[in-house]
């Protein structure tokens, strides 16, 4: 598999970028840029709450990977004067870990569940009682001398994110009582987060380059900060440190991301479907044979924004390039080159 900047999994591990994040992660509403009706809506939420000294309802988001679920379920526990526990889907092993977790919080607190949907289902179980009445049923002993035990909880708030409600089992989704949508950020909301994050860095950015950056992020603030980490890199060793326009189109031809912000991997997938299938449609499962990467992976990282950006389209016999995209990639579309129907690509 090709390394890469743009959403690369495994870069999320790495220390350095997670220091990165940790810096430049905003902590409350001002700060947080775009999202705006979320943003309204959760403001109303926390008020009436507050008003009321009740807990927050469990909050689900949902969204392509680096939108800013983490982050916005940090700014309303900062918003709620309250407490945040972070853990994910795949880290809460058994039921008795869930138990744990949430026995230790306090009334208020809010419980963060990263990639909600790979709980499992023993853990999933327990957490509809907890979710709804802050009760915890659970069982001692096996076998005919089992007993059940119901304990109760504190007042906590649960926080779920996702890429895909899809895979989320409709008795969970149905326990939250908001569910929320990050939507891709536009092109001034980016240039915002890069210039935010210039600022903190403490890097040099005139404002063309960070419009040319802003237009390559793929809509996506973590890509946007990386970008901004990656170009800074070129410009201390390549200039005097000082990011113009001229720096950052350098440094983006050095990573191969053209001006619609794909890198080698996207332009390789599009590429892929047109050669070998001429444009689609085609199904998810074969783009992945075909591309060598996990179905996941085509689903949460690739397509939500080549989709967002009109370069593949879903169709209910599967995923097609479009015009734009043979545009794009400077290629001729089936229809174009074979006014007769035969297609005379390959
Ligand atoms: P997700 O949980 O959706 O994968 P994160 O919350 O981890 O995404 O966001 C990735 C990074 O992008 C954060 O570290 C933060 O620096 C930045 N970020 C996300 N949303 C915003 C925003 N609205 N404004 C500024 N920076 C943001």
């Amino acid at each position: 598999m090709i390394e890469r900047i743009v959403h690369d999994a495994e870069v999320q591990d790495d220390p350095v970028e997670v220091e990165l994040e940790v810096t430049l992660r905003p902590k409350d509403f001002v700060n947080y840029i775009g999202q705006e009706r979320l943003k309204q809506n959760l403001q109303l939420a926390i008020k009436a709450a507050k008003k009321r000294g009740d807990p927050l309802d469990h909050i689900l988001l949902y969204g392509p990977p680096g939108l800013g679920k983490t982050t916005m379920a940090m700014v309303i526990a900062h918003e709620m004067g309250a407490n945040i526990r972070i853990t994910s889907g795949p880290a809460i092993e058994r039921a008795g870990d869930l138990a744990s977790l949430l026995t230790n919080l306090q009334d208020g607190d809010v419980l963060f569940i990263d990639e909600i949907h790979r709980l499992h289902r023993s853990v999933e179980e327990v957490l509809y009682s907890a979710m709804e009445d802050f009760k915890l049923d659970i069982m001692l002993g096996k076998g005919p001398s089992a007993r059940s035990l119901r304990l109760d909880l504190p007042k906590f708030t649960i926080i779920g994110a996702t890429t895909r409600t899809g895979s989320l089992a409709a008795p969970l989704r149905d326990r939250f009582g908001m569910i929320h949508r990050l939507e891709f950020y536009n092109p001034s909301e980016i240039q915002k987060i890069i210039e935010r994050a210039a600022k903190i860095l403490n890097v040099k950015l005139d404002r063309d380059a960070a419009a040319s950056l802003a237009t390559r992020a793929r809509l996506t603030p973590r890509i946007a900060n990386r970008l901004l980490k990656r170009v800074r890199d070129y410009a201390d060793v390549n200039g005097d440190g000082i990011i113009d326009s001229d720096i950052s189109t350098k440094a983006l031809e050095l990573l191969e991301i053209d001006a619609l912000g794909l890198d080698v991997a996207d332009r390789m997938l599009l590429n892929a479907i047109i050669e070998h299938y001429r444009g689609g449609p085609v199904g998810v499962d074969t783009i992945a044979a075909i591309t060598a990467e996990e179905r996941g992976t085509i689903e949460d990282f690739f397509e939500p924004y080549l989709m967002q950006i009109g370069l593949i389209e879903r169709t209910p016999r599967g995923r097609k390039v479009t015009p734009k995209a043979y545009r794009h990639l400077g290629k001729t579309t089936v229809e174009n080159s074979a006014p007769d129907g035969q297609a005379n690509l390959l």
